[in-house]
């Protein structure tokens, strides 16, 4: 460390000191390690340091601060951004997960929740008064961030994206103010999340759901190939007939120890469990099941469930394409490429469709990709460091595939939460925002002109 770093560091360090609620941590406190941590297993950066605010003045105080001594600034919550880039060298961390509040209003069917909460406390605080929310089904993910970039989560046929779900929000913007955003910033970070401040509190959406029938389905997959293929005609099959909106279903390509297996994780977000059942054995009968963990849960146990089959990181990107249907030619595509997936834990796939409530929303965003469509979700990642480029091979060529299919069936969209920022410097906004990109950068410049929240996503200054 130079001396500017350090002196930065003493400096920040004298300057709490008459602010001793906000926790400062160096790379020499006992618990830096742990406190550091990230999804991605590539993040080497050093913070300069790390400060984790107590509340939405602390938060203020801090950007006022940082922007004062020219010192940069990230914010991260649940650090699940697949690419590292919540923290960056020498910039300060801005840790929110001590602002982890829920206040609910079960008059207006809403919570009032602090920008720093986790998934699983939220669906934890939500089932004790018998309510639950739309959320990523990893439970050490951050709310906000999942939420306010779109919010792919298992009940969205039923009640929409994350985006969706945001009916205010409290932000603390680049002069240490804070304010409540007004109906044009809303619609905006509802998409584009916290380039305009830090969203230091949402209030969202909440709705009567004590349990769901919810679990992994994995079929035979001694021909990974057939069983793709005839599952996507069965389910389109059923699809034409119409499927209720309580049922999502993600379909998966995951290494176990059987090998490369496919399946789908069926959620029904309901109570009625007779109704579910009988949409289970249809989904059931689109392939032979070899493993059934469907069940009636709580939505808490159902995360804390699948924590089992995510790592906690990995080496390596995500990757996404956004394709309107599943053709033949796009199932051949992805099944071709089901054989050369590595065997490491950390590769994975996943399709997210977009139908039900997640296509007719009205409350307004900025998120650009409404149309109903398959999110493809690549996980080029590998537990085990050497695995890395083997990963990165197989997603990268699936995701380059896609480039040359059917005109019109490949979306020219993308979904900033998977897709490496890197790829993308001088491409249209567009492809994040659709039609809306140009509101998007007018707000950034009314309340942000500085851009002293850079390192937020998305980096506006690489679509110039
Ligand atoms: C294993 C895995 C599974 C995933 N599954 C899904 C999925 O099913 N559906 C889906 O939609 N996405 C999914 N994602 C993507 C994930 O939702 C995004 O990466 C999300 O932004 C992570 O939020 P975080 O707080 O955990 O991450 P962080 O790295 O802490 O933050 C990510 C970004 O959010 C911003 N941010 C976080 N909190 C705040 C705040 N309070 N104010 C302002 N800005 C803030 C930060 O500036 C940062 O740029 C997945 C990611 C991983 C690694």
């Amino acid at each position: 460390m130079g001396n500017a770093h350090n002196s930065k560091v003493a400096a920040l360090e004298s300057f709490l000191k008459d602010h001793p609620y906000i926790k400062f941590i160096t790379s020499s406190s006992p618990d830096y390690i742990s406190l550091r941590a990230v999804f991605s297993l590539d993040s080497t950066a050093t913070p300069l340091a790390i400060v984790r605010p107590q509340s939405a003045s602390d938060v203020a105080l801090l950007v006022s601060y940082a922007k004062s001594n020219g010192i940069k600034f990230v914010i991260r919550t649940g650090g699940h951004n697949i690419f590292g880039l919540s923290i960056v060298e020498g910039a300060l961390t801005i840790d929110m997960r001590d602002i982890s509040y829920v206040n609910i209003d079960k008059q207006s069917s809403t919570a009032r929740i602090g920008g720093g909460i986790l998934e699983g406390e939220l669906v934890e605080q939500l089932a004790k008064e018998g309510l639950a929310t739309p959320t990523a089904s990893v439970g050490s993910i951050g709310h906000v961030g999942w939420a306010t970039y779109g919010g792919y989560g298992l009940f969205r046929s039923n009640f929409g994206l994350g985006v969706d779900q945001i009916v205010a929000a409290k932000i603390a913007d680049a002069k240490g103010a804070i304010f409540e955003a007004d109906e044009r910033l809303l619609r905006s970070i509802r998409g584009a999340g916290g380039i305009f401040g830090v969203i230091v509190e949402l209030t969202i959406k909440v709705y009567p759901l004590k349990a769901i029938l919810a679990g992994s389905l994995f079929y035979d997959s001694r021909d990974l190939n057939a069983i793709f293929r005839s599952f996507n005609v069965g389910y389109q099959a059923l699809s034409a007939k119409g499927v209720p909106p309580q049922l999502t279903l993600n379909q998966v390509l995951v290494n176990t120890p059987h090998g490369r297996t496919f399946g789908v994780i069926f959620i029904w977000s309901s109570e009625d469990e007779a109704t579910g059942r009988h949409w289970l054995k249809k989904v059931e009968a689109l392939g032979t099941v070899v493993m059934n963990m469907v069940a009636m849960t709580s939505i808490p146990d159902w995360i804390r469930g699948a924590a089992r089959f995510t790592p906690t990181g990995f080496h390596g990107e995500g990757r996404t394409r956004n394709i309107r249907q599943m053709t033949a030619e796009v199932t051949d595509i992805i099944a071709r490429s089901f054989e050369k997936m590595p065997t490491d834990p950390g590769s994975m796939f996943a399709i997210h469709d977009m139908r039900g409530a997640a296509l007719n929303s009205d409350i307004g965003s900025v998120f650009g990709t409404r149309d109903p469509h398959f999110l493809l979700e690549i996980l080029g990642g590998a537990v085990v460091k050497e695995n890395r480029e083997q990963a990165l091979d197989w997603s990268t060529s699936l995701w380059q595939d896609f480039k040359h299919i059917e005109s019109g069936n490949l979306l020219p969209s993308t979904y900033i939460s998977l897709e490496p920022p890197d790829q993308t410097p001088g491409d249209p906004l567009s492809k994040i925002f659709g039609s809306n990109d140009q509101e998007v950068r007018n707000l950034k410049g009314e309340y942000d002109p500085e851009d002293v929240f850079d390192l937020a996503l998305p980096k506006l200054k690489n679509y110039l």
